[in-house]
């Protein structure tokens, strides 16, 4: 048994194991592309690609209901929507993002569906308020779609009766982040 110079025991492990940083695995492989490039910054593509389109959002303008006005006020320059590269677009044509903001009733199904299907692809949806996510007051109406899940598939839920306009901004943030992770865990 080895003493130090504090006068305490120094593990056997610790004296076998002298010069090898033993307990702390080896070091890495050294990485043949930053010998060859030093300073290159590497990155699928699909991760790039997934960069630019998460920061230049088009949201479908349309609104069903009350929900509606809270969009409108996220948009406007109070909250200003346009710092994070997201405007609204009256075509879904060019949209990226449908916002569906308010109270889904029956009639109105086949119409979403039909904006929907007219944006190109990657598109991506999100339900604002209680009305979007699961037919809100409405519950079991006649009249209502209990949710717009049930026509078309939703990234995003965002709770509320109506949410804030800071509620629906979380909301896009958490989709920005979701288009990223897709783009890091897709399958090359
Ligand atoms: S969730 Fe509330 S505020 Fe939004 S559309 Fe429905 S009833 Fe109106």
């Amino acid at each position: 048994m080895e003493i130090n110079e504090n006068s305490q025991f120094i593990p056997q492990e610790k004296i076998l194991g002298q010069g090898y940083k033993a307990g702390e695995g080896n070091n890495p492989a050294d990485s043949v592309f930053n010998k060859v490039l030093p300073n290159a910054l590497t990155a699928k593509s699909d991760e790039l690609f997934s960069l630019a389109r998460k920061s230049s959002l088009w949201t479908l303008s349309f609104g069903l209901a009350c929900c509606a006005i809270e969009m409108i006020s996220t948009h406007a320059s109070h909250h200003d929507l346009d710092r994070f590269g997201i405007v609204t677009w009256p075509s879904p044509r060019q949209a990226d993002v449908m916002i569906v903001a308010g109270t889904v009733v029956k009639k109105m199904a086949d119409p979403i569906k039909l904006l929907y299907e007219q944006m190109p692809d990657p598109k991506w949806v999100i339900a604002m308020g209680s009305c979007a996510t699961n037919g809100g007051p409405y519950y079991k109406s006649y009249s209502v779609v209990m949710g717009v899940d049930h026509l078309i598939p939703v990234d995003v839920y965002v709770p509320g009766c109506p949410p804030r306009p800071e509620a629906l901004q979380y909301g896009i943030l958490q989709l920005q982040e979701k288009i990223k992770l897709d783009a890091r865990n897709r399958d090359v």
